[in-house]
């Protein structure tokens, strides 16, 4: 089901920095370097529909710089409303190539190159939010990797309700764990730089709710920093209800060891296991358990791969 049609996104082509889809926005007074982050994924067209109603709000900050930036257009391109799931990547997924040696690397493909193109811009923010949305049906959340600080950040968001403090993939880093965005906070308490990084998960893909997620992220984050003007935010803020957050701490990836890996059960994402022990899926014909009692279930992943992540593991921090 999908309620989103895929956003025209070539009034965002001409940007202001000489990159095709990253726009800048310099207020010429000294502040924060914000970036949001849309179409990691080709299919996730929430973040690109929040770019584009943030462009036709005529956000313009009243202090440090804003860069908006559509990531994998390619991917997008071959955006099929019938087969949505088939354009995440062209060649590789955008979202685990953020390590020094594959960027450096002699590795080519259409992700590599868009990434080593957008690169500087990640290595110059203060502050990312790179929008996302999910296979399944779900509650949003954020994920805030490992550092102190990203969670406290999504913390003052206030929203989404649910958030994840994880490692990523071991298929490759993501970027919002890419170079500084994950030096530990000790380092940074050293003096080291340390910027920010959250990567939004809206909703489910093609939902209209989860783009109204996305862009309410959007003002909220610049809200934060206070690189717009509070009236201009209480204005074009969505209707989102606020409840307390749930924090949960990621304590197993679990992930595919072969192409036969299937869920015991038609898991949402965030759904609670009440005891240890507990069979939520095989892979190679072997069980796949639960490891304690109230086990959180994070975006478990109906079709994987072998290398893939099937489910992450979580406990709600009391
Ligand atoms: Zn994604």
């Amino acid at each position: 089901m999908s309620d989103l049609v895929p956003p025209d996104i070539m009034p965002l082509r001409q940007g202001t920095v000489g990159v095709d889809f990253v726009t800048g926005l310099d207020s010429g007074v000294p502040g924060p370097n914000l970036v949001i982050n849309a179409l990691c994924h080709g299919n996730e067209i929430c973040g690109a529909i929040a770019l584009k109603r943030l462009m036709r709000l005529g956000v313009q900050p009243s202090r440090g710089r804003l860069t908006l930036i559509l990531a994998n257009v390619a991917a997008y391109q071959r955006f099929d409303p019938l087969r949505p799931l088939a354009s995440r990547y062209v060649e590789q997924d955008f979202n685990r190539l953020w390590s020094e040696s594959l960027l450096d690397g002699d590795g080519v493909s259409v992700e590599l190159q868009r990434a080593r193109m957008l690169r500087p811009f990640y290595q110059q923010a203060d502050a990312l939010l790179d929008l996302h949305s999910m296979t399944q049906f779900c509650d949003p959340l954020m994920l805030c990797g490992r550092t102190e600080r990203a969670r406290n950040l999504a913390l003052s968001l206030q929203f989404p309700r649910w958030v994840v403090a994880d490692s990523g993939h071991a298929a490759g880093r993501r970027l919002i764990d890419y170079g500084a965005f994950s030096v530990p906070d000790a380092e940074a308490a050293k003096g080291a730089a340390a910027p920010i990084a959250l990567l939004a998960e809206c909703g489910q893909h093609g939902l209209a709710a989860a783009a109204e997620v996305a862009f309410a992220l959007c003002l909220r984050f610049l809200d934060h920093f206070r690189l717009i003007p509070s009236s201009v935010i209480a204005e074009a803020m969505p209707a989102i209800a606020l409840t307390p957050q749930k924090v949960v701490i990621v304590t197993d990836v679990v992930t595919a060891q072969s192409d036969e890996c299937v869920l015991a059960a038609d898991y949402a994402g965030l759904d609670r296991v009440p005891h240890a022990g507990t069979i939520i899926g095989h892979d190679q014909g072997l069980p796949v358990r639960t490891p304690y009692d109230d086990c959180i279930l994070i975006m478990p992943a109906r079709k994987v791969r072998r290398g893939q992540t099937m489910v992450r593991l979580g406990r709600i921090l009391s």
